[in-house]
């Protein structure tokens, strides 16, 4: 690579905005050059803007500290600064949809963390390990709507990617999952910053995260899905039932995870040989975000543990362990992902890089 591709971060201020300036900060095709937030922080330097607020272990990087905060709403200000910007804003639905279509329109490559696009049938919900191939539908999104550089990609909901890689190793070799119950047991991060009050998480666990149910089991299939007619069509043939809870955990999502196969049942060793054999394209490309082994066995019984697991593979790893038979399904294990890492700013970089490597982000 000559010469680093220029992106920018809407919501740079914020928990997954954070992530992108620490990650983006040691990335060899990008260089952050354009930071936006909402008008309470536009046109402060961007150290001044975060202040307190920046929650990393390590310093703002000094030439992002020193870049003028825009106004995320103001999308003309970022034309000639960037061509791929980052969208970690948390706002209303429709007000993001807006926002990101008024970027893409301009030329801007968009990768979204908000759920706003999630369901829109011509963009892609993207795991670069597992569907790749949905990066095939952006000429025909670019039809649609007449952009001419402009395209859209979602990240999934932070929830499914601590089990989603692992079932998908098992999928490809023809193990069909039928059915799936999860119970997930979420990091305080993923509410952003500040998120729940102290008193109120401490000593406790939330049995309720709005929203998160109906993402965790539709968001699946479209992932799943295949193109057709350019739009994705889901895989309605996985049921997945979901509970949701809040724990007092600072980063890490895990996941419980119960799983009926279809007629083909995998045993307990040949699942261990599948995970630990699994690699995928982005590994084969060799992208610089891309975990060396996507899927890190855990063999001892009290493993994956949040404070212990959620940094491996520089936080794109996804650690699973505690396989064991299920006495209702076929089997069961516990997942763990890096919610703010694999889950949001570091995912979306490897769906950045996937795009770069596919030629969709120009030369
Ligand atoms: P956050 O910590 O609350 O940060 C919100 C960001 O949005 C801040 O930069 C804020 O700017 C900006 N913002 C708020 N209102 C705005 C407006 N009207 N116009 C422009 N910018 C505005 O939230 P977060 O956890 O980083 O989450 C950001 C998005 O990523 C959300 O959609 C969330 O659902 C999604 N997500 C989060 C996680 C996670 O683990 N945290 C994981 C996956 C996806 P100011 O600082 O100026 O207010």
């Amino acid at each position: 690579m000559d010469q680093k591709i220029s992106v920018g971060v809407l919501g740079a201020t914020g928990m997954v905005g954070q992530n992108y300036v620490r990650l983006l900060d040691q990335n060899p095709w990008f260089d952050v050059t354009y930071v936006a937030a909402s008008p309470r922080s536009a046109g402060k330097p961007y150290r001044e803007a975060v202040a307190d607020r920046w929650r990393m272990a390590v310093d703002i990087p000094r030439k992002v500290g020193d870049l003028v905060v825009e106004d995320a709403s103001q999308a003309s200000r970022a034309e000639g600064e960037c061509a791929v910007v980052f969208s970690a804003v948390a706002m209303e639905k429709d007000a993001v949809r807006t926002l990101e279509m008024e970027y893409a329109s301009r030329g801007f490559a968009v990768i979204s963390n908000n759920s706003a696009h999630r369901q829109t049938e011509d963009v892609p919900i993207l795991i670069p390990e597992i569907n790749h191939d949905h990066c095939d539908i952006i000429p025909a999104q670019r039809r649609h709507y007449g952009w001419t550089g402009g395209l859209i990609l979602v990240k999934p909901n932070c929830s499914i990617q601590s089990y989603m890689i692992p079932i998908h190793a098992l999928m490809e070799r023809g193990y069909r999952v039928k059915r799936m119950i999860v119970t997930t047991l979420q990091g305080l991060s993923g509410a952003g910053y500040p998120g729940p009050s102290g008193l109120d998480v401490i000593d406790n666990i939330i049995p309720f995260i709005s929203g998160e149910e109906e993402k965790s089991e539709n968001e699946p299939r479209k992932v799943f899905g295949k193109i057709s007619g350019g739009r994705i069509v889901p895989d309605e043939t996985i049921t997945i039932a979901a509970h949701c809870t809040r724990v007092p955990v600072t980063d890490g999502h895990s996941a419980c995870v119960s799983v009926e196969f279809d007629t083909e049942k995998p045993s307990l060793s040949e699942i261990k040989r599948l995970w630990q054999s699994y690699r995928s394209l982005p590994q084969q490309l060799g992208l610089p975000s891309a975990p060396e082994r996507p899927i890190i066995l855990r063999e001892e019984m009290n493993r994956p543990q949040p404070s212990k697991d959620r940094d491996s593979g520089n936080g794109m790893a996804v650690v699973v362990g505690r396989l064991r038979e299920c006495k209702v399904f076929d089997c069961r294990f516990v997942g763990l992902s890096h919610n703010t890492v694999r889950g949001a700013a570091g995912g979306a970089i490897l769906m950045a890089e996937l795009l770069k490597s596919k030629g969709y982000l120009g030369s």
